[in-house]
């Protein structure tokens, strides 16, 4: 362990935040929040019930008229100063968000708080460069667009990047106009909770941002139900989305849903070795895994599987697993007990229906130091394109190995499954590389590189993966309504009914 401090923030904020004001939850429910590292208790958090829900929704819905009748400007600026008290703030940000989640310090300090404060200052540059559009209609009439908020959104967040997921969510439907009621993991409140607090310090108006923690199953499907939510956009899995989008049938909901993922990663013959490996690592290892575009399907040209998975696995085996605070640690803990004893249970049916472990599988062993945590080696394993580890999302730092011998069998392998998130390929042929970016089904490519993400890239999937997209101009379009505005300018109309 290297020697910098692994201690916790020293003031941790636990309350909902509603109507610009950080209050209990009526009836006092509160829930505990664990640090998977040891599965000590962090602190108790506020947990909200739909009385709760109610009150933010009236918040929202009050602070909406003024919010959005600001200038586009004026609101930017209010996510152009979030984004920089972010960057201020940054290692405190850091900590908490390793503390909470598990992944480690040195991916949250240079990837999640960086892009967090990046999405902000992307959607606070954007919101008075975001334009309707005048539209070559028939001589005489001028007809233009307007893009209007929808008005209040509710956005409920998973707890693998919950940091990340805020800002995703927080700054394009800010930036466009509408208000918000945010619903974070209860696994992971603390991060959206500080986020609230920086909110308040920039002066953003009250009512226009409020976060409530609180269990999906009650307070998550009541969001999607309440006819004062005009959009639900939604990341967590599949199954959930689906049962958002019965309930919000109500009031018709606009739904954005980022879901699962099962993503494709091929090596071709002509790829560059050392980079497929070094990328391939990053796609299934970071956050331990946990990400909806992990590279979880390794999908390797036969000649050369050999070297590729022998040095692949010496690459997975040296990776270092320890306390996320430690600047040192390049693998955390799985954010909770239930998924690290699921993604260990994938090893279980892997081996039923015949697939080889190659490395991994287990606790890290002769750890004395992480037997209280939520540890998991990292993790490779052959099987059949067929079996269920090809097909379901793990989740976590397990990554399934099939080869192929064409270029027709690869693509088949990478579309044989229900998802269609993110993708990607190792080659150095250029109409290869291009052929296959279109004909992945997924809704991102990425070509000698692994899990790119932007502010300003669309950013969402396909099929069992949902739709609607996140970040750039798509978000923007997702978070209003376009109207078409006809004026008569100078046309001569004949009369419809001539008397
Ligand atoms: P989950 O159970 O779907 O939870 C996601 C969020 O939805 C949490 O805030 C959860 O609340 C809430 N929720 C649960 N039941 C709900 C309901 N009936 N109505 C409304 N909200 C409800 O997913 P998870 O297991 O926490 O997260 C992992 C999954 O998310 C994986 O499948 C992963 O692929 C997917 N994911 C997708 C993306 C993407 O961008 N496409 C990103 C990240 C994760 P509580 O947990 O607080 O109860
Ligand atoms: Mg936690």
């Amino acid at each position: 362990m290297s020697t910098a401090s692994t201690a916790a923030p020293s003031r941790i904020q636990s309350d909902l935040f509603i109507n610009g004001e950080f209050v209990k939850a009526e009836g006092g429910a509160t829930a505990p929040t664990h640090n998977p590292h040891d599965n000590s208790v962090i602190t108790e958090v506020a947990s909200a019930g739909k009385a709760d829900v109610d009150k933010a929704v009236t918040a929202a819905t009050e602070a909406f008229p003024k919010w959005a009748a600001l200038s586009a400007a004026e609101r930017g600026r209010y996510l152009l100063r979030l984004a920089d008290l972010i960057e201020e703030r940054g290692h405190e940000l850091a900590t908490l968000e390793s503390l909470d989640t598990g992944h480690p310090m040195r991916d949250t300090t240079r990837l999640d708080v960086p892009r967090a404060a990046m999405t902000f200052r992307y959607f606070g540059g954007m919101a008075d460069k975001f334009e309707g559009a005048v539209i070559p209609v028939e001589q005489g009439f001028l007809n233009y667009t307007l893009r209007q908020p929808v008005g209040v959104v509710g956005q409920i967040v998973p707890w693998n990047f919950p940091l990340m997921f805020t800002s995703w969510k927080m700054g394009p439907a800010l930036a466009a106009g509408n208000t918000l009621v945010l619903k974070p993991a209860a696994l992971t409140p603390l991060s959206s909770l500080r986020i609230a607090e920086l909110m308040a310090e920039v002066g953003i108006p009250k009512g226009v941002v409020n976060i409530l923690p609180g269990p999906g199953s009650s307070i998550g499907q009541y969001m999607a139900e309440h006819p004062g939510i005009a959009k639900i956009s939604f990341t967590g899995s599949t199954d959930v989305g689906r049962r958002i989008v019965q309930a919000s049938a109500g009031n018709l909901k606009r739904v954005g849903l980022e879901l699962g993922g099962k993503g494709a990663n091929i090596v071709f013959a002509d790829a560059n070795l050392p980079a497929a490996i070094g990328g391939s690592a990053f796609a299934i290892f970071h956050n331990q895994g946990q990400a909806c575009i992990a590279g979880s399907r390794l999908i390797l040209h036969e000649s050369i599987a050999d070297e590729f998975l022998e040095k692949f696995i010496t690459l997975a085996r040296s990776i270092r697993i320890g306390n996320p605070l430690d600047p040192a640690t390049e693998m955390g803990p799985l954010t909770s007990l239930g998924h690290r004893d699921k993604v260990l249970g994938y090893c279980e049916i892997a081996a039923e229906q015949g697939g080889k472990i190659l490395t991994g599988g287990k606790p890290p062993q002769d750890r004395p130091d992480l037997a209280n945590g939520y540890y998991v080696q990292p993790t490779v394993v052959q099987a059949r394109p067929q079996d269920r580890v090809s097909c379901e999302e793990v989740f976590g730092p397990f990554v399934v190995v099939s080869t192929f011998k064409t270029d027709e069998e690869a693509l088949q392998i990478a579309n044989g499954v229900e998802y269609g998130l993110g993708g990607g390929l190792w080659t150095t042929n250029l109409a290869r590389a291009h052929k296959f970016a279109g004909a992945i089904k997924s809704g991102m490519v990425w070509i000698n590189c692994y899990k790119r993400v932007n502010a300003a890239s669309p950013f969402g999937g396909v099929g069992s993966s949902g739709y609607g997209r996140e970040m750039g101009f798509e978000a923007m379009h997702q978070y209003t309504e376009v109207k078409s505005v006809w004026v008569n300018v100078d046309a001569n109309i004949p009369p419809y009914y001539p008397r």
